[in-house]
């Protein structure tokens, strides 16, 4: 796109690079599932016949979504991982994504990690970048992807029943307790510590858990608020309440002895950024949801059920509802 003010001009940035040497440098690849991918004024793709085609796009904001300095490999990495969860959240197979970029200068290094992050990330899920843009200004990523579902197969938010039993995927707890520690609300160290950034830094999107869910589960989320706000939208969507028992909800092993302090019983029940799914599905279902669990070796736990009326509620060991001040993440709460 043209600019009018001082962008990423034609002439050579303070690297040596334009912007468009910066694109074919950096971010042009053979697109294996595309018509036409990168440099031309739009890409071109051929979904498979009969499939239907999902969509989403998140952005990351430096200072919003993640604290400057964080290491460029790893922000090539989430800014991915968070889309490709959506698809998992929507049991849809990932296919194209389109990258745009608000860099403040052409840093040769950083352009480097960070599209080694991303490329890492896609070619693990057989991703093709196919477009984007790329401008100056303050650091912001944001990543389109699409995927493919045969028809009516998706997972959506609204399929919750009265009775279905809710489950989440992996550990809650571990991105939101590395955000407190980096806030100084909580202190960690050593292997917790390490373990805790790498999945704020790193998650792993559960694509292949979504794709199997969508054959049993009967509605969806990805976890990237906090369990109570995204299991919150999924009742919400489906018009249910929820009710669900805090020792139940899984965390690593290494946040287990903290569990109770409340710094982490907020990062359990209202930390975002985890990526992992919330998802409910009929109690017949069960035996299904473990087979996927084992065959994807990605745990699934039983959390509480569906209920009528529209409150999810979270209760302690002796059956009491845990208020909780923070009960997700909202941009434009004040
Ligand atoms: P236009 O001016 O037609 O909008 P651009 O000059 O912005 O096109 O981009 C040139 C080509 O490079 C396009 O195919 C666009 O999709 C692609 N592109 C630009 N930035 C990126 C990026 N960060 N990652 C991948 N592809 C990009
Ligand atoms: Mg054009």
């Amino acid at each position: 796109m043209r600019h009018y003010t001082s962008t990423m001009p034609d002439s050579k940035s303070a690297s040596g690079l334009t912007e468009f040497e910066v694109i074919a440098k950096y971010f042009a690849r053979p697109a294996r599932h595309a018509v036409l991918g990168v440099g031309d004024d739009g890409a071109i793709i051929a979904p498979s016949a009969g499939s239907q085609v999902v969509a989403s796009t998140d952005m990351m904001v430096e200072g919003v979504h993640f604290f400057e300095g964080v290491h460029p490999a790893a922000l090539g990495h989430k800014a991915l991982a968070v889309n490709l969860s959506d698809l998992a959240a929507m049991g849809a197979t990932p296919r194209w994504a389109m990258l745009s970029l608000a860099l403040p200068a052409v840093d040769p290094g950083w352009l480097e990690s960070f599209a080694l992050g991303f490329f890492t990330l896609a070619e693990r899920h057989d991703v093709d970048l196919i477009g984007g843009d790329t401008t100056r200004g303050p650091l912001n990523i944001c990543v389109q992807i699409m995927g493919e579902v045969a028809p009516g197969r998706a997972l959506r938010r609204d399929g919750a029943h009265l009775g279905d039993d809710v489950w989440v995927s992996g550990h809650l707890g571990d991105a939101a307790a590395a955000v407190a520690h980096r806030k100084g609300d909580l202190l960690l160290h050593g292997p917790l510590l390490e373990h805790c950034l790498a999945r704020l830094d790193k998650p792993t999107p559960r694509v292949e858990l979504g794709l199997r869910l969508a054959e049993v589960a009967s509605a969806a989320i990805d976890v990237s608020d906090g369990l109570l706000a995204d299991l919150g939208h999924l009742c919400s969507s489906s018009g249910v309440g929820a009710t669900i028992d805090f020792d139940a909800i899984p965390c690593s092993a290494e946040l287990l002895p903290l569990r109770h302090h409340a710094p982490v019983t907020r990062a359990i029940l209202a930390g975002g950024d985890d990526y992992e799914l919330c998802f409910t599905a009929a109690p017949g279902r069960r035996r299904a949801v473990e087979a996927i669990s084992a065959a994807t070796h990605i745990g699934a736990t039983r959390i509480g059920s569906i209920t009528e009326g529209g409150q999810v509620i979270a209760r302690d060991e002796h059956g009491k509802p845990i208020s909780l001040e923070i009960r997700g993440f909202d941009h434009f709460r004040r």
